[in-house]
């Protein structure tokens, strides 16, 4: 069936003033100023009081930490105290609670106008050794495509590391659970709605071992790398200390400096790491709310992209943004930029970049991440009814600007998944109730 989204209010896409064309899961046709589609269509959605993005694509998250928003816990405490005190808490992770932790990290991402989202899933505690298959069963029953991310711990008090021992795994465990979870869910094709990438939490969290086996998995099922690197000043403070090296040079010495590699905040490099990573094409996850909750700096963005690697941005774990929302994230990420760069260096329109193209250009995609025919029909609709955006003049740069929250429609694949505001087959009011019910065994 062919779909003509028609006569959008405005639309982020060239020569497309008129709407788009959804045949199947993909766009088939952009349909400019004064046209008319090319081929008869069978359905039309009014457009004319919606703003159309391509869906926004999240490229770093902790869905587990839902259940540990503003815990009290991490109150007053610097990024390492504080990840030291919530491990305490996580170590607690249920299949159970992690399945319904899942399903609302993704419904509010969904909500927020994302279609794509990435975890990184690094937790597993006994009883957790399936829970990659659990963020895969339920990414698919609400049909958002999703980047699992099978994380690793490898490195604990017992070994003079910093997790506690109840949540890290031998490397022989996480790799072959790695390869496990590739063979069993990884789709590289294109318009894939699953796949998967490894990512040990970080080049300091697991033996080298681990990095250097997960490059060859990921080379042999075509899978991407990935990690946090260089969050805060202390860690390569730590690395100099523990390893001898920088941690851009453990990642180097596992064969990482790939572009199937992408990273989560990217803060503290120095001048010669941001143009050997950016040269390699790696990607970073500008993670602008946990940059700022933990005062760690500013993510280097005007230099990175300079040097030839993609940005992209990433909502990072809900326990410490505290929320799930792609385009709170945008527009994070866009005063915090202009706090580094100043305000002519970014616009609305640069921030919105990061949240489609350049997130695609992180988990690996060109099928997703703009609106153009034979792309994949990921699509978020924003309307422009509330007092925040009255007399706004550029509607698109409006959403960032004013601070939208909610999309009024969402499409992944050509179906609509968020109507009205509200998620198809979802029950909000009870997912609520039960996510709550579950957080409290994590007070
Ligand atoms: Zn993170």
């Amino acid at each position: 069936m062919r779909l003509w989204i028609k006569d959008p209010l405005a639309i982020l896409a060239p020569d497309t003033e008129r709407g788009i064309i959804v045949e199947g899961s993909r766009i088939v046709e952009c349909v400019p100023r004064g046209g008319a589609p090319a081929a008869p269509w069978e359905a039309t959605f009014d457009a004319s009081r919606h703003v159309v993005l391509p869906g926004l694509i999240n490229a770093h998250h902790h869905f587990y930490q839902t259940l540990t928003r503003a815990h009290p816990a991490g109150f007053g405490r610097e990024l390492i105290p504080w990840l030291m005190a919530m491990e305490r808490i996580w170590e607690r992770m249920t299949p159970e609670a992690l399945r319904i932790a899942v399903r609302m990290a993704l419904v509010e991402l969904l909500l927020s106008g994302c279609t794509t989202a990435a975890d990184h899933h690094n937790l597993f505690p006994k009883g957790l050794e399936r829970a990659i298959d659990i963020e895969v069963e339920e990414a698919k029953k609400l049909g958002m495509r999703m980047t699992a991310t099978r994380g690793s711990m490898g490195i604990s008090e017992k070994d003079g590391g910093l997790q506690p021992d109840s949540i890290v795994q031998d490397s022989d465990a996480i790799l072959e659970d790695s390869e496990r979870v590739l063979k069993a869910f990884h789709d590289p094709s294109r318009g894939a709605m699953i796949r998967v990438a490894l990512a040990p939490c970080s080049p300091l969290a697991v033996p080298q071992r681990v990095m250097t086996e997960s490059a060859r998995l990921a080379e042999r099922y075509d899978a991407r790398l990935h990690c946090h690197l260089c969050q805060s000043p202390d860690e390569d403070a730590y690395a100099m200390q523990t390893f001898g090296k920088r941690s851009v040079d453990l990642l180097e010495e596992a064969g990482w400096l790939a572009s199937r590699t992408w990273v989560a905040h990217g803060v503290h490099f120095n001048d010669d790491e941001i143009v050997r990573l950016g040269r390699a094409g790696l990607g970073v996850a500008h993670c602008a709310a946990s940059d700022m909750a933990f005062g760690v700096g500013i993510c280097p963005t005007r230099e990175f992209e300079a040097a030839g690697g993609a940005i992209g941005l990433g909502v990072d774990g809900s326990a410490s943004n505290d929320s799930s929302n792609m385009m709170e994230a945008a527009r994070h990420s866009l005063m915090l930029q202009r706090l580094r760069y100043g305000h002519a260096a970014s616009s609305a329109y640069d921030a919105l970049r990061w949240a489609t193209e350049g997130s695609a250009l992180c988990l690996g995609r060109d099928d997703v991440g703009r609106i153009a025919p034979g792309l994949e029909a990921d699509l978020a609709l924003y309307r422009l009814d509330e007092p925040r955006f009255s007399g706004a003049q550029d509607l698109i740069a409006a959403l960032v600007l004013c601070g939208t929250h909610r999309a009024d429609r969402v499409m992944v694949a050509g179906r609509w998944l968020v109507i009205e505001g509200a998620p198809e087959g979802i029950d909000l009011g009870a997912l609520v109730a039960k996510h709550k019910a579950a957080a409290k065994a994590f007070a």
